[in-house]
């Protein structure tokens, strides 16, 4: 049996694993890369397989960056089932037809300026009806069943703790007479939630491959979070701030609803000016998925289903409204009273969050609250990395709002329960592959899984092969160094365009002084600016000669 690691290697996100025994092919996710312009291209490479050669898929859970290349996969020829549970199914038909009107949307927008520009016309990775017309390979699975998918490959799927319907994947594959079990373990997220039953542990595997997002760190619980977040928005509220929380649509949202929802209910008769507070849950996807959450509410835990029970209906308090249009997404903007916005994206990469944040992120009074993982060379990873200054929607915006980030509301486990969840184990695994995290958190996990559990992992870093039986391992691509320059690159370019913006203000407001405009310390970010351009012309000119040495 062979394993090809071809996304979630190198980061985060572009979960795929290629599986290959005696008699079958077949995928461990196939989702798309997020983050940085420059990962976010890696979704324009061609396969590194032929989709029509797969028998099948194994979809662990509706996060985008692990199905939202599904649509490619079938536009180029794959005939399979998409096995995975029906709640994972229904979510991700939703996503993926939002994914493909991204794209759609995204490739109109940047045609309107090519066209003017004589340039050629781009096409979205995939449309929205690309998107719909994958919904029949999806084949629901029971959690806990035993189900075979054909004679020498039996499925299992269990609950992960993660999102609604996300599933740890344990698989019986025969082979001649030997038979080995490859357990995958999705995204694993934290016990003790409010909502979801703790992830399953599992105690056999011949083969593990296992996330690590956060491999290096131990969050607070959810309870924590929560509280927390009760006490950010009563704090802000009463200083006359709004509190914007960019959020994953999918179950951050849910969760904060139910957070919100749990306070307003034990303070019924509260008299304060929370009353007057309205909540916002502005992402039309967020209230696609709110829907199905309601009608899926069997998948969660005892506490949730004894609530449905008592009759109580199911992410709803007064002060909530779920905006729908535009227009009245821009009219929260005008209406000056201090009040929640939770909006998407949760990287605060896309979506309406980013006018909020416009709006909100300058302002000294508000709380900008961040909830979820935040990828290398998104908006959320530098604003919590504690950076000044943001472009948000081409413009260079101050960050003077309270920032937060409230790590106990991640759909993933930490150190920690990565840890307590691999000890379930009662055996060592043959292997142990660590993928879906950065390098960092990567390392220190195998590290301290050595060091506690005497365990050897292989750490994935690149697209990589493991020929399971000579246990060889080859690595195919190096496209981290591609991604390297690309991200250089923009950065500059992001460096540039801010520097656009000042000479402008310069040049069009004579009453501000160059002093005013340039301080000291904004002089030496601009010279280093033009170091790192040389450094990067060096570079390209060096891939440029190695390009040409190969042809
Ligand atoms: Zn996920």
């Amino acid at each position: 049996m062979k394993i090809k690691f071809l996304g979630a290697a190198m980061s985060v996100t572009g979960s795929c694993h290629l599986i290959t025994t005696d008699r079958y092919k077949f995928l461990l996710d196939c989702g798309l890369f997020q983050g940085s312009e420059a990962l976010e291209e890696l979704n324009y490479q061609e396969f590194d397989f032929d989709p029509a050669e797969i028998d099948f898929m194994i979809l662990s859970h509706a996060h985008i960056d692990h199905c939202g290349r599904i649509p490619l996969l079938v536009k180029h020829g794959f005939k399979g089932q998409i096995y995975c549970t029906g709640a994972t199914a229904e979510i991700s038909d939703i996503m993926l037809q939002d994914s493909g009107n991204i794209h759609e949307m995204d490739v109109s927008w940047k045609n309107k300026r090519t066209k003017r520009s004589g340039q050629p016309q781009a096409q979205p990775l995939y449309t929205q009806a690309d998107a719909a017309a994958c919904l029949k390979y999806f084949f629901p699975v029971a959690y806990g069943n035993l189900f075979e998918i054909n004679p020498d490959i039996t499925l299992r799927l269990n609950e992960a703790g993660h999102i609604l319907g996300a599933a740890i994947i344990e698989l019986w594959i025969k082979e001649d007479d030997k038979q080995s079990k490859l357990v995958y373990s999705g995204d694993i997220g934290m016990a003790n939630q409010r909502m979801l039953n703790d992830p399953t542990i599992i105690s056999e595997a011949d083969y593990l491959i296992m996330e690590t997002t956060y491999g290096d760190r131990i969050h607070e619980t959810h309870l924590e979070s929560g509280k927390h977040f009760i006490d950010i928005v009563l704090k802000t509220i009463s200083r006359g701030g709004t509190v914007v929380v960019p959020s994953f649509a999918l179950g951050r949202t849910q969760d904060l609803i139910h957070e919100l929802e749990l306070f307003y209910e034990k303070h019924e008769n509260f008299q304060n000016q929370l009353d007057k507070v309205k909540v916002y849950i502005d992402s039309p996807l967020a209230t696609d998925a709110t829907e199905i959450f309601r009608r899926n509410a069997h998948y969660f835990n005892d506490k949730v289903k004894e609530r449905i029970k008592r009759g109580d209906e199911l992410f709803y308090f007064r002060n909530l409204n779920f905006t729908k249009s535009i227009d009245q997404s821009k009219a929260l903007n005008e209406n000056t009273a201090p009040k929640v916005i939770i909006a998407s994206s949760g990287m605060a990469d896309a979506g309406r969050v980013q006018h909020h944040l416009k709006h909100y992120l300058w302002k000294s009074k508000s709380s900008i609250v961040f909830v979820g993982y935040q990828a290398e060379g998104t908006t959320g990873r530098a604003i919590i990395s504690g950076e000044k200054y943001v472009r948000i929607l081409r413009e260079r915006i101050a960050v003077n709002a309270e920032i937060y980030f409230l790590e106990g509301f991640s759909a993933h486990a930490d150190r920690n329960y990565l840890l307590e969840w691999l000890s379930g184990f009662k055996e060592q695994p043959k292997k142990i592959f660590l993928v879906h995290g950065e390098d960092e958190p990567k390392k220190a996990f195998a590290n301290t899984v050595k060091n506690i559990l005497g365990y050897d992992c292989i750490v994935v870093e690149d697209v990589s092969e493991y020929n399971l039986d000579d246990e060889e391992q080859i690595i195919l691509d190096d496209l981290k160094s591609q991604v390297e320059v690309k991200k250089q690159l923009l950065e500059i370019k992001d460096n540039l365009e801010d520097m656009h913006d000042e000479l402008d203000i310069l040049l069009t407001q004579p009453g501000r002084t160059i002093k005013e405009i340039f301080p000291q310390e904004r002089v030496e970010e601009i010279s280093s600016l033009t170091r790192d351009l040389e450094k990067a012309y060096i570079k390209i000119k060096a891939i440029i000669n190695e390009k040409d040495q190969q042809q």
